[in-house]
């Protein structure tokens, strides 16, 4: 029988430690000894000492338990909590948050501890939800405003058609899976502590075919490119995200499919900008326009529309075309279009628009050259 080691020795604090002491060295801990951290060969061991470090943990940050520890020694443990009741009532909270971004799973505790978390089946045995998938489409913004329906090919997983996902060939029977003896998991025990894991071989069913299906091999899933038309709904953005359900991977053992999810991309646009549900636009106007006023054509994304220029206007003005922006996707109504209006000024005149514009300058029309009057003191 080997002997257990001391708690506090294991995670390397005294027996005063302070909680957050203890908390902080096992997450150290933790981290170092993650089976995903360390090199294959390692991994056996790492696992071991994974556990060790965790059951440790997991009495001495429970106040009852390291009591009965402090004053009986293992023998206080032992006799009064099962394995699974050690770590029940442990504090591991943050775990996600310390693997989270370390490019390791986070999950480590189902995959090492089987059964003991998972209250009473091994991980592989469940049937589980498949994986998500992503599809990244490109919209011209004319189809965001107006909503609309688009067919897609999508390379997934779906459910063998002929054996229905079970693996096997059809008529065919299977026979009690000799690497677990039919029962679909792996027992092993360290010291008092016994762990199951559901099985490899047979995927925690206990059973394996003995005639695997000719179509998929055995694994009751196919990769398969499927068309599938998509609603898109008017008023999508780049970042917009439409869940299809089911159409992503084909799920375990019977689970549900996994959802698709299709990310809207909008493409550039010529000359429309747009912000939230708002377009913004530039739109050159000639200087007489801009000195004496009048109507201008501008684009909107729904066609042409007519706009005022009041007399006076200068380079840069803003006007709103109210809700004549992108319908909203998330309530009625639309954004609005925003028109900076640009004045141009002409690059070439003739002869007769130069005498023109000369006789304007004499009459005193450049309103800008008196303005530094006040500092050139005169
Ligand atoms: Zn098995
Ligand atoms: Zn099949």
């Amino acid at each position: 029988m080997t002997v257990k080691r001391d708690y506090y020795e294991i995670l390397g604090v005294s027996k005063n430690a302070p909680a957050e002491e203890i908390k902080k060295t096992y997450r150290k801990l933790a981290l170092q000894y993650h089976p995903d951290k360390v090199p294959e060969e390692k991994k056996k061991a790492a696992e071991e000492k994974f556990k060790e470090i965790s059951e440790a943990y997991a009495v001495l940050s429970d106040s009852k338990k390291k009591s009965q520890y402090d004053q009986f020694g293992h023998a206080g443990i032992d006799g009064n909590y099962s394995s699974e009741d050690i770590f029940r009532g442990a504090d591991f909270s943050g775990f996600e948050d310390l693997f989270r971004g370390s490019g390791v799973g986070g999950n480590v505790f189902e995959g090492i501890f089987g059964d003991l978390f998972g209250g009473g089946s091994g991980r592989r045995q469940r049937a589980s939800k498949g994986v998500d998938l992503e599809y990244m489409m490109e919209l011209p913004l004319n189809e965001a405003y107006s909503g609309t329906e688009k067919s897609i090919e999508i390379y997934h997983t779906i459910t063998c058609r002929k054996c229905s996902g079970s693996g096997d060939e059809p008529g065919s029977s299977r026979k009690a899976c000799p690497q677990c003896g039919g029962t679909g998991k792996l027992g092993y025990s360290r010291g008092f502590f016994s762990f199951t894991q559901g099985c490899g071989k047979c995927g925690g069913t206990g059973t394996i075919t003995t005639n695997p299906c000719g179509k998929c091999g055995g694994r009751g899933k196919v990769k398969e490119s499927s068309r599938i038309s998509i609603k898109i709904p008017a008023g999508v953005d780049t970042g917009t995200s439409i869940r299809v359900r089911g159409k992503g991977e084909a799920g375990e053992l019977g689970g549900p499919g996994g959802d698709l999810y299709i990310v809207i991309k909008l493409k550039p646009h010529d000359v429309f900008t747009r912000r939230n549900d708002d377009l913004y636009l530039e739109a050159p106007i000639s200087f007489t326009t801009a000195a004496l006023g009048g109507d201008i054509e501008v684009p909107t994304i729904n066609g042409r529309v007519s706009m005022k220029i009041p007399a006076g206007t200068q380079t840069d003005r803003v006007f709103r075309l109210s809700g004549k922006g992108m319908p909203s996707l998330h309530h009625r109504g639309k954004g609005d279009q925003f028109v900076k209006v640009i004045v141009s000024v002409p690059v070439k005149l003739n002869s007769e628009q130069r005498k023109l514009l000369e006789e304007f300058e004499k009459t005193g029309g450049g309103n800008g050259k008196n303005i530094f009057k006040k500092i050139f003191g005169r």
